[in-house]
């Protein structure tokens, strides 16, 4: 079981903060801005070469937007998928990264 998997079945802590039917989001262990927060879908996918092509998967982005609400951050944000070794996936159960609360530099390393 991937370490994304344990934190949904609370067999390991995470700081949480969201959660609905569909998505668990957190604090990024190592985080890399001063908002890190991981977003990942309850049900388990490798990366986002597993999301079915139909279907209803706007809940990442949709809990996205709400936690960037919440943390007062709306004005700048960016989210970042992570998909694959070579792009730099090291956890594979999907995820989308929400980094805010400094300039955030463009092309991204
Ligand atoms: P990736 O490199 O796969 O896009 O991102 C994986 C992220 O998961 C990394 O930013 C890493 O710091 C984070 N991470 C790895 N293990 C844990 C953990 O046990 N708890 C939390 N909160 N984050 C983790």
């Amino acid at each position: 079981m991937d370490i994304f998997c344990k934190i949904i079945n609370k067999e390991i802590p995470a700081e949480i903060v969201y959660e609905d039917e569909h998505v668990l989001a957190f604090k990024d262990i190592n985080p890399v801005a001063p908002i890190h927060i991981l977003i990942i879908p309850k049900s388990h996918m490798e990366n986002l070469n597993d999301i079915p092509e139909e279907g209803d998967h706007q809940y990442i982005l949709n809990a996205a937007k709400i936690i960037a609400k919440q943390l007062n951050v709306e004005s700048g944000y960016r989210i970042v998928i992570n998909c694959g070794e070579s792009a730099g996936q090291t956890v594979f159960h999907l995820h989308a990264h929400l980094l805010a609360g400094r300039e955030l530099s463009w092309p991204p390393g």
